[in-house]
């Protein structure tokens, strides 16, 4: 089987992105439940929320009354999407960085075709390394990054690629997954 012969796609998508762009723009809401979208008391839903927030069953798209029926505690903030679009804006500069075909599929989602990207960048999960690294230094927010691939799934190459983002980089999302369409 000749490995040039199959494409590599990775899909990068950003950690809670406005709830993380809004912890990063002020540190007193690290590690705090932080719920982007509608305010309480009026109409309107969660666009975005913390991890921290998502402890207490908070979810995107949920209504806001009932976000804080759940967590009266988190911080509720009104969307700016001109800041986070500027983010986006910053991110895809990144993926394009690596690649000529960037594919966005939303404000902190896109595609990215590796394919033969090798020699210049090494293994699919190097480029997906890489591709965080990259992200984490132009805007300190952390992207889950999936690769897809037209080759059989190899478990072993999956847990290789887990023990490479443990050590150096704590702070970036370990949700990294392998995934085969097919
Ligand atoms: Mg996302």
């Amino acid at each position: 089987m000749n490995v040039g012969q199959h494409r590599w796609i990775m899909h990068v998508d950003m950690d809670a992105f406005f709830a993380a762009i809004e912890q990063c723009d002020d540190h007193g809401l690290m590690g705090k439940p932080v719920v982007v979208g509608a305010q309480p008391g009026g109409r309107g839903v969660v666009a975005t929320c913390s991890y921290e927030a998502r402890r207490f069953g908070i979810r995107s798209a949920m209504p806001i009354s009932e976000a804080y029926r759940r967590c009266p505690t988190a911080s509720y903030i009104r969307p700016d999407m001109s800041r986070y679009a500027g983010e986006s804006r910053i991110i895809m500069n990144v993926l394009e960085s690596i690649s000529p075909v960037v594919e966005p599929v939303s404000i902190d989602e896109a595609f990215v075709d590796v394919t033969g990207l090798e020699k210049l960048f090494g293994k699919p999960e190097q480029i997906a390394l890489l591709t965080k690294q990259r992200i984490f230094e132009a805007v300190q927010l952390t992207a889950s990054v999936g690769i897809l691939t037209s080759l059989p799934w190899e478990p072993s190459t999956s847990s290789a690629f887990f023990s490479i983002l443990t050590p150096s980089l704590p702070r970036l999302s370990m949700r990294t997954t392998f995934w085969n369409p097919t």
